[in-house]
């Protein structure tokens, strides 16, 4: 049984046709890329399986069960940067998040712990680096301890230290047993980071398998050269 399967997924935005009938599955242990230029559906995809938005034909199962609280409970969701305070430490915005998304406070520390925050729990967010501000945004998608991370262009905007922070912090949270869902335009980070990819172009499935295989063949030329 796949971790999560999107079966014949449409999705329009009045006259724009964002998704075009597509199919996924993913299994549980992997990391699993969506890459596509901007436009091609990445984030409709991520939205539509996390249930922010309606899709206009199709199914999302979680865990062989439709999206429901207990299968949203499973899962952290990085698709927008939080909103921290700037003047409280890192432990007290992991708190006041924990306590939003009723998580158990208990699953700060860990969280802290596994992102590498431990160390500066007690400073505040404002003196963070960009790295060490993305590295807290993950950490409160791990709060509850969810067994996947969907995360939508997690080193946009980053410095080269941070982007660097980031892509070790996803494997090493990919090591440590987390499912990891992960949109990105940049072939390098998926080829970098990623065990799966899944290749959206318009809006439709171009290629899906391992990255290995996949990266390998034509499709590496369609996704390097063509904008949408
Ligand atoms: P990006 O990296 O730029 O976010 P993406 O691959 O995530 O790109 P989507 O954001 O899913 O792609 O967009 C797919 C298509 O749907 C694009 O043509 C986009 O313009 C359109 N679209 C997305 N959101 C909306 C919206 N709220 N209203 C109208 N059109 C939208």
């Amino acid at each position: 049984m796949a971790l999560l399967e999107l079966d014949n997924l449409s999705k329009s935005y009045g006259g724009t046709q964002a998704l075009r009938g597509l199919s996924l599955q993913v299994e549980a242990g992997s990391v699993y890329g969506l890459l596509g230029p901007n436009g091609s559906g990445k984030t409709t995809t991520l939205g539509l399986a996390l249930g922010v938005l309606q899709a206009n034909g199709g199914t999302v199962r979680w865990f062989g069960q439709p999206l429901s609280a207990a299968t949203k409970r499973r899962v952290g969701a990085l698709l927008e940067t939080p909103n921290f305070f700037p003047y409280l430490s890192a432990r007290q915005n992991l708190l006041l998040a924990a306590d939003i998304k009723h998580a158990a406070p208990a699953t700060v520390d860990a969280a802290l712990e596994l992102t590498g925050l431990k160390s500066r729990q007690h400073d505040a967010f404002k003196g963070f680096s960009l790295g060490m501000k993305q590295r807290l945004a993950l950490a409160s998608t791990l709060l509850g301890n969810p067994e996947v991370l969907v995360l939508d262009e997690p080193t946009n905007g980053l410095d080269p230290q941070g982007i660097a922070e980031v892509r070790e912090l996803i494997q090493r949270l990919a090591t440590e047993g987390k499912t990891i869902i992960i949109a990105s335009h940049l072939l390098d980070e998926i080829e970098k980071v990623c065990t799966h990819v899944a290749v959206l172009q318009r809006g439709e499935l171009r290629a899906a398998g391992p990255v290995s295989a996949i990266l390998a063949s034509t499709d590496r030329i369609v996704v390097r050269v063509a904008p949408d």
